[in-house]
């Protein structure tokens, strides 16, 4: 193998890593840990909502059906007010969930 294709497999693989070093750019998750979700009741899929302590909660509330959630239809996780900076799961739920008009 000459120096010149190794030094073009490398650049291939730099730029893939590149790549997806901008896709990990992408805003993190909210963590159902975070203090902010704890408080608000967060969880990553509406299913494990706690229906004691929150019983308006319904299985048909989602992010994805909020009319705070700030993702487009289909995305997997999009922008919300209350949790700046960070991506909700569009099956996430927190206790402020307020349903889209
Ligand atoms: S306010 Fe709505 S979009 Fe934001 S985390 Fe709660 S349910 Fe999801």
């Amino acid at each position: 193998m000459t120096t010149r294709r190794v030094f073009m497999m490398q650049s291939v693989v730099g730029a893939s890593a590149l790549a997806s070093g901008l896709v990990m750019a992408a805003p993190a998750m909210v963590a159902e840990t975070d203090a902010n979700a704890k408080g608000l009741g967060y969880v990553a899929d509406t299913a494990k909502a706690d229906g004691k302590k929150y019983p308006k909660h319904a299985a048909t509330q989602a992010c994805a059906n909020c009319a705070l959630y700030q993702g487009k239809a289909g995305d997997a996780a999009g922008a919300c007010p209350l949790f700046a900076g960070k991506q909700v799961s569009a099956k996430g739920w927190c206790s402020a969930y307020a349903k889209k008009a």
